[in-house]
């Protein structure tokens, strides 16, 4: 048995030389004897490690200083209720734009904490699009702007950042985190769940504002308070500290690569190998519009759902991995995050082509 090219949509591939890496040092860290796992986050060895790693991500994603980056737990789901908690009163307006499946469940998820407004939402065309910006009904009084700036599951990524004035904009990144260059300056708060893009699952990544950070409520317990978080380097109790560890590995790697400039370069060029062979075919089909196409994350269909196990079965065997679309889309779904190389798109694709030649 080998690895086989992952399309996993989340947990997700890593890097193979970061995954190496760990392996190679599990038992003894670092000179310390013993795991990174076995010891404690507030000993010097490991401070030095999750200043690094936030060090690293600064400098990839060029956050201005006046932003605190937080390494937080509970995953994307939990933010979705505990951002509505930190940054709005019971009974004051919310403005969410619905691009799909995770937009709508974090709209939910704050709908008991706020007045939630949907100031925009693509779902009557089934989440084919990003709608336009010149149409969404913004409050000018609401605490926040939620999107989803690449939704997972259908595959739309906004490939620019919304103008929405002065009220803060927040963004669930989770899925296409460090792709790309991205202006944080025009986000008050960026979050993502790290199973995409950076690292194992349990582990959020968190960029944000500090003026925003004034609005904590006083009264909230301090487990949930970032700005509590915030005050206490992410160590206000014990942090997923073998998760950060492998974060800072991946930051590392991308480092290495180039940056988010040059994952920008390639991610395009795979993005562009798979949406053309695609759309070339006369066989294979990808719903979204072209404009609004995800760099991460690509589905598509095959001309009759019986084709769809064959297919998968026969993929599998070729060693490529978890295609299998959401159960809410059907069809296929290959996620071609950083740690997914050139190589296996091609590999995807010359499958592909072959599996429509033979079941023509
Ligand atoms: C995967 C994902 C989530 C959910 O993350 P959890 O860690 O499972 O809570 C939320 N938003 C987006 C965009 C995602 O891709």
């Amino acid at each position: 048995m080998s690895r086989g090219y992952n399309f996993s949509a989340g947990p997700a591939a890593l890097p193979e030389e970061v995954l190496r890496q760990a392996q190679a040092e599990l038992l003894e860290w670092d000179g310390v004897r013993a795991s990174v796992m076995e010891i404690s986050h507030r000993g010097k060895p490991f401070i030095a490690l999750a200043e690094q790693a936030e060090r690293d991500l600064r400098e990839l994603l060029a956050v201005p200083s006046n932003y605190k980056v937080l390494f937080l737990q509970g995953g994307a789901t939990q933010h979705f209720a505990q951002i509505p908690l930190n940054f709005t009163r019971r009974g004051q307006a919310v403005d969410y734009v619905l691009t799909g499946d995770w937009s709508e469940k974090a709209a939910r998820e704050a709908g008991p904490l706020a007045d939630v407004r949907i100031a925009a939402s693509s779902a009557a065309t089934n989440y084919d699009r990003i709608p336009a910006r010149d149409g969404w009904d913004l409050d000018p009084n609401a605490a926040y702007v939620h999107v989803t700036p690449n939704e997972t599951i259908r595959g739309v990524e906004f490939h620019d950042i919304p103008d929405v004035g002065a009220v803060p904009l927040i963004g669930d990144v989770s899925s296409t985190i460090l792709s790309r260059p991205l202006d944080v300056s025009k986000y008050a708060l960026l979050y993502a769940g790290a199973q995409k893009n950076i690292g194992p699952s349990g582990l959020v990544v968190m960029i944000v504002r500090e003026d925003l950070l004034e609005r904590c409520p006083k009264d909230l317990p301090k487990i949930f308070n970032y700005a509590e978080h915030a005050a206490q380097d992410s160590m206000l109790n014990t942090p997923n500290t073998w998760g950060w560890y492998l974060a800072g590995l991946v930051f590392q790697w991308l480092k290495r690569q180039g940056g988010v400039a040059a994952m920008a370069a390639r991610n395009r060029a795979k993005a562009e190998l798979l949406y053309g062979y695609i759309d070339g075919s006369g066989y294979y089909r990808n719903p979204v519009e072209p404009s609004a196409r995800s760099w991460m994350n690509v589905p598509f269909t095959l001309p009759r759902e019986d084709l769809d196990a064959p297919f998968l079965k026969e993929a599998e065997a070729a060693g490529l991995l978890a295609l299998k679309g959401h159960r809410a889309v059907g069809g296929m779904r290959a996620s071609i995050y950083n740690a997914m190389p050139l190589e296996g798109v091609q590999a995807l694709v010359d499958f592909m082509r072959d599996f429509a030649r033979r079941n023509g």
